[in-house]
């Protein structure tokens, strides 16, 4: 059906961030799962400055499997999404694969996108979290995320917090070529994707430990993934503002007109109708501004230029 160049080989790309429970289990079910497609492969755990023993526990795996594990260790924590690119980073197969180290979607489901990859020709393959088990907040600003991220990239995704997803190595390519250090890799995707599908895969409760994303951490995520596609919130912003100032225009002119038919006793009751649209407007601003800052406050870290990550070493690699 496709044109597009068979997938012979594939990378499973996996940031690690204090999983030393989860860690044996996930590379021994991510070794069967990928040894299933008998397709040449390569799994790159990149340590996301691991407190406790995921570093080590990542460097005796890339010792036992060499070529088949390659561990990528960073100097500190950098967060989820810059752990991945540094990962991308060391792709040198046909597609990748990323999926989190907390087991919550299979790792078995693996095979199942690379051959839908390679015979479908995809350039991303997302999936989707069939009966989701996270928290009614965390599905709740997934589901504004979503609606968001659809209209920004124009392409219709359902699910765009699921991490198990596909690329193809041009895409994984053009991810890397973008240089903004503040980033929503799925959604950067498929702003580069032309063919994509997704596909129903299981969920489950996360394996061990605790989800490592703050309340903070997850509300930095969001205004990440907002600000990283489009500036559509600052157009909006102007045009809720106009609307907002005409409103105040109309009030005012209606505030003349009722003082002239009713005398002075209307406008002293007026007043704290006055007050309310003083409030009103005054908190538009604020919100403005703040939005306004988001933008300034990533222009600034864009221009500062810092690499997104420091990679301390890669263990696993022949070539290295
Ligand atoms: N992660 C990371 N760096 C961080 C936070 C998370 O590399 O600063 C990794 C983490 O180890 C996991 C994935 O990102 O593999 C998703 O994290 P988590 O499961 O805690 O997020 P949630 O499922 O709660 O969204
Ligand atoms: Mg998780």
């Amino acid at each position: 059906m496709s044109t597009k160049k068979p997938i012979s080989s594939f990378s499973v790309v996996i940031p690690v961030y204090n999983e030393e429970a989860c860690l044996d289990e996930l590379i021994s079910r991510c070794l069967a799962a990928c040894e299933k497609t008998g397709k040449k492969f390569e799994i790159i755990l990149i340590d996301d400055g691991s407190k406790d023993r995921s570093a080590e526990m990542i460097t005796a795996a890339a010792d036992k499997y060499p070529n088949k594990i390659v561990g990528c260790i960073l100097n500190r924590n950098y967060g989820q999404h810059a752990a991945i690119m540094a990962g991308f980073s060391l792709v040198i197969t046909d597609l990748a694969i990323t999926i989190d180290a907390d087991l919550q979607n299979p790792p078995e489901e693996i095979p199942r996108i690379v051959d839908h990859a390679d015979k479908g020709g995809y350039d991303v393959i997302g999936t989707i979290r069939a009966n989701r088990k996270d928290s009614m907040f965390r599905k709740t600003a997934s589901y504004v995320v979503n609606k968001v991220a659809q209209k920004a990239t124009g392409v219709k995704m359902k699910d765009y917090g699921c991490m198990l997803r596909a690329y193809r190595r041009p895409i994984v390519d053009a991810m890397l070529a973008c240089n903004e250090r503040s980033t929503f890799i799925p959604v950067l995707g498929n702003s580069f994707a032309r063919e994509t599908c997704e596909l129903e895969v299981g969920h489950d409760e996360r394996a061990v430990g605790e989800s490592k994303y703050s309340v903070w951490k997850l509300i930095n995520l969001q205004f990440n993934l907002l600000t990283c596609m489009t500036t559509f919130p600052l157009r909006l912003l102007s045009i809720i503002g106009g609307l907002v100032s005409a409103l105040g225009v109309l009030l005012a002119a209606w505030i003349v007109v009722m003082r002239c038919i009713h005398g002075d006793a209307y406008t002293q009751g007026g007043v704290f109708t006055l007050f309310a649209v003083l409030f009103f407007i005054a908190g538009f601003q604020l919100v403005g501004m703040g939005l306004l800052g988001e933008y300034i406050g990533r222009i600034y870290y864009d221009v500062r230029a810092r690499p997104r990550y420091f990679v301390e070493k890669v263990v696993g690699r022949d070539n290295k």
